[in-house]
């Protein structure tokens, strides 16, 4: 790295004020919004998340309408962003906000990184975009660009390697002239999202090429390091499906669950189909899985066996027989959206029972 915190930091913003990608967050220097913003794009992809944003902030439009909302609404209206603790956070802060902070979003960063759901980065990027403090955000982008520009070699994602990097971000944020620190907040994410991608980053395109360490050492493709990851954990769940006419057996995850709390899902248990039984459903003899599919997360991958079941004299309490048209308003696990799909033809196909409750 050959030019000055000064030079660096005014190319960045040069080249983010011709090159941006034009994002509906962008341009705003409501708190609300950014929020909201950083919160969907926590490992979500832009162009995923660019349609919900803003059928979201229809929704909720203030962080009093956040606040005011039945959290069951906001969980279906989170579908398909995944990580739907996010979403319970999100509630959570709003409440915050409105009972503490009188519905104004707190300024400073250390009270931003207090509210429930909100780690550094989010703390940092509102604190700049919306309140132009000079507190640099460091997501994954942001410290891949400041590891290649000082050909930083250690990990950088904690440590020593993290320190060094966060210090280049500070010395750069401290050169960035007042009303211009949200701006290079976004420059930094943005050239870690179109040029200084992961694989083949376009050097040649990139405003800081010039004074980039690791460009001129080789080193790009290495940098920044990748610890060895563990190889996933590979599981297996069996779920029952339960089915009376248009009614299907689901049970309702607890609110002080660490995954999912409060979502719907059909009874299950880790292990195999004999381990079914401790949700107390009663199984049919003998019977091959009705379907059997992968699910990945972070760090696992499960393989899930769907069996025809029925309720037990001991069922799970928390299970409730509920009607399949308005089971699809619920907020369903992914795992049992996958199970219904793959089973739609046995559910259609079952017969009603009696005495029936609708949900
Ligand atoms: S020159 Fe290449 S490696 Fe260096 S910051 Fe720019 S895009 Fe990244």
């Amino acid at each position: 790295m050959t030019s000055s915190a000064r030079t660096l930091a005014s190319t960045l913003l040069e080249w983010y004020r011709r090159a941006r990608r034009d994002l509906p967050w962008r341009g705003t220097t409501d708190p609300y919004r950014i929020w909201v913003s950083e919160v969907m794009l926590q490992q979500t992809r832009v162009a995923v998340v660019v349609p919900r944003y803003e059928a979201f902030l229809e929704c909720y439009p203030t962080v009093e309408a956040l606040a005011a909302a039945d959290v069951e609404d906001l969980l279906s209206s989170w579908a398909g962003l995944g990580y739907y603790r996010r979403a319970r956070m999100l509630s959570d802060a709003a409440r915050r906000i409105v009972r503490e902070h009188g519905g104004r979003f707190p300024r400073s960063h250390g009270r931003i990184r207090d509210l429930p759901g909100i780690g550094d980065y989010t703390a940092a990027a509102v604190a700049s975009i919306a309140f132009d403090q000079p507190i640099p955000a460091l997501d994954g982008n942001a410290l891949r660009v400041l590891a290649r520009l000082a050909d930083e070699r250690r990990p950088v994602r904690a440590g020593p390697g993290h320190a060094a990097v966060r210090e280049l971000a500070e010395s750069l944020m401290a050169a960035v002239p007042k009303g211009c620190r949200g701006d290079f907040t976004q420059a930094l994410i943005e050239l870690g999202a179109t040029l200084c991608t992961p694989g083949a980053p376009r050097c040649g395109a990139c405003p800081w090429q010039a004074s980039c360490a690791a460009l001129s050492a080789g080193s790009v493709e290495s940098v920044p390091c990748r610890p060895a990851r563990s190889a996933p954990k590979r599981l297996r769940i069996c779920a029952g499906l339960a089915v009376a006419g248009q009614d299907i057996l689901l049970r309702q995850r607890p609110a002080d669950s660490g995954i999912m709390p409060g979502f719907w899902e059909l009874p299950q248990a880790l292990g195999g189909r004999a381990d079914l039984r401790e949700t107390g459903l009663a199984l049919p003899c003998g019977g091959g899985p009705l379907a059997t599919f992968r699910h990945a997360i972070t760090d696992s991958i499960f393989t899930v066996r769907v069996y025809e079941a029925r309720p037990g004299a001991s069922s799970d309490r928390a299970c409730e027989w509920v009607n399949l048209a308005g089971a699809k308003e619920l907020p369903l696990s992914t795992i049992t959206t996958k199970a219904l799909a793959r089973c739609a033809m046995f559910v259609r196909g079952a017969k009603p029972r009696d005495g029936r409750r609708q949900s």
